[in-house]
């Protein structure tokens, strides 16, 4: 049986498990291509003060690959990025890596291939198939505020983190108070002379502290058999009960809010500043975000929180509604990525010249987030509709990529040259993940989940084990498979 040759673009956690996979299964053909220097992904990237995954390492690290000497509960990005540079060194897939490869396009005249991609330098490879692994956020995103390049002091985005910018002493302005502010901000305050927090929207809240894991429990884990998968299945449980809360607004999404307004309420002690930072949507409908040290550090001192719209960057600071200029040396853009865009701004043109952009004019759609009609033998890991708001993305992706392995055994079984999903199949699919939003906070605010029109274009609206069974075996029904 003739395996098909595969190029991956990516090489983070989807890039480096599928060429695991693969490789596991007699595929020898495989490439991985990714426009950072090395391997990492997200987790090159983001170097933060503060940066770690906010799952935990026990469930945030492959089923195949468990490690028992995480430092914490939720490992810090060095460790996690040492983590994935061993597993594809271990698994002999590292030696794959083309760095500092940017690919532009990717064009698929014949259904039945090859694929011909290119990069921004003008080389070319032409592979089978195609997997994308390029994530949902590895496009920072700056505003486009007025005045934003005039600015007279330092700026850069938390994914690229200039660390050779002191910050000591400095007055520093951070924009945005989500995911990845809330790592860095509890983070720098005490070095700054003053730093000031734009607020758009407040979050929830839950504790979490962080510490370092005690000696007793780390030599529990190591030599106790058993207590590593009892902890994956309680961390499994756990999130899962998070997406309950998400899904049951009414009901055990009240509980969720009761346990978050204690929490926040306990540790935010001056009532005009709770009133300032307290969310005004549905629990869960954003990520709900985990950190003990974040409330704490906006009543330091130092830090003021500016709730005002912010309405240009001028050479001094950041001017806001009331008329305000906030004058800062320094701006942090804490104000995440373009997400539903995927993985834009590379070309993917399928046979008779349709592009992926016209195809997901209307928002993004995929087939289980993986396969679009139209496009053959293309494979999107972590796309549309696959982010989880309680669980692990690498499960996911583990299972996306077992997914596509068997896909690609199915059409050499059957000789063919290429499969693409049937169109009606898709709709049906996607059909029913919208139908799934009804009634669940997710639908209750605006937030990076939704493009532009509204629809819900990251998240997988169910739990985790729905995901798992869905994509547990490829039915061939669902594929056409194109003949060479
Ligand atoms: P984010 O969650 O999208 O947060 C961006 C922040 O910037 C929000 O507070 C947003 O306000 C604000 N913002 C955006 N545009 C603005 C504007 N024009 N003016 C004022 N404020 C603006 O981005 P992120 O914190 O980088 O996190 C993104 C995702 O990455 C997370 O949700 C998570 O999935 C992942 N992440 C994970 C980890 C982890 O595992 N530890 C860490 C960091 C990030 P609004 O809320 O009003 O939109």
């Amino acid at each position: 049986m003739r395996t098909p040759s595969v190029l991956i673009v990516g090489a983070g956690f989807g890039g480096i498990a599928a060429a695991i996979e693969l490789r596991a299964h007699g595929f020898r053909d495989v490439t991985i291509v990714d426009a950072a220097p090395g391997i990492g992904g997200t987790w090159l990237h983001n170097t933060y003060p503060g940066a770690a995954c906010d799952v935990p390492s026990h469930l945030y690290s492959f089923s195949f690959a468990q490690r028992t000497d995480w430092s914490r509960l939720c490992s810090p990005q060095p460790e996690i990025l040492a983590y994935l540079r061993e597993v594809a060194e271990e698994y002999g897939v590292a030696e794959l890596v083309v760095p500092d490869t940017r690919i532009v396009s990717a064009d698929r005249p014949d259904p039945a291939g090859p694929w011909t991609v290119t990069a921004d330098d003008g080389r070319t490879w032409t592979p089978d198939v195609l997997v994308v692994a390029t994530g949902q956020l590895h496009r920072p995103s700056i505003p486009d505020l007025p005045g934003v390049d005039d600015f007279a002091g330092h700026a850069f985005h938390s994914a690229r983190w200039d660390h050779d910018h002191d910050l000591t002493g400095r007055r520093v302005a951070v924009v945005g108070t989500g995911a990845s502010a809330v790592q860095f901000v509890p983070e720098i305050a005490p070095r700054t002379g003053h730093l000031a927090v734009f607020q758009r929207t407040g979050n929830w809240f839950l504790p979490r502290r962080n510490r370092r894991f005690p000696a007793w429990w780390r030599a529990a884990i190591r030599h106790l058999p058993g207590l590593q998968s009892l902890r994956r299945r309680f961390i499994t449980a756990y999130c899962e009960m998070l997406t309950v809360m998400i899904r049951h607004p009414r009901t055990w999404g009240l509980l969720g809010r009761l346990w978050s307004t204690l929490f926040m309420r306990s540790a935010l002690r001056d009532p005009a500043l709770r009133r300032r930072v307290w969310p005004d949507f549905t629990f869960g409908c954003k990520r709900i975000l985990f950190s003990s040290r974040w409330l704490p550090a906006l009543q330091r001192e130092n830090v003021s929180v500016v709730t005002d719209r912010i309405t240009e960057v001028v050479p001094e600071g950041i001017r806001t509604a009331d008329g305000r200029v906030h004058r800062v040396d320094t701006i942090i853009w804490g104000t995440g990525f373009a997400t539903t865009a995927f993985m834009a701004p590379m070309e993917i043109t399928g046979p008779g010249g349709r592009s992926l952009a016209q195809e997901w004019d209307g928002g993004a759609h995929a087939y289980l987030g993986m396969t679009v009609p139209g496009f053959p033998s293309l494979f999107v890991l972590f796309g549309p509709n696959t982010n989880t708001s309680g669980g692990s993305i690498v499960r996911y992706l583990e299972h996306q990529v077992r997914y596509v392995r068997e896909a690609l055994q199915e059409t050499a079984r059957r000789g063919a040259a290429g499969l693409e999903v049937r169109a009606a199949v898709e709709r049906a699919f996607d059909a029913e993940v919208q139908a799934r939003f009804d009634g669940t906070a997710w639908t209750r605010c605006d937030s990076w989940y939704r493009d532009d029109a509204g629809r819900i274009v990251t998240n997988w609206p169910g739990y985790t084990g729905e995901y798992i069974e869905r994509t547990r075996r490829v039915d061939p029904a669902d594929y056409v498979f194109h003949q060479a």
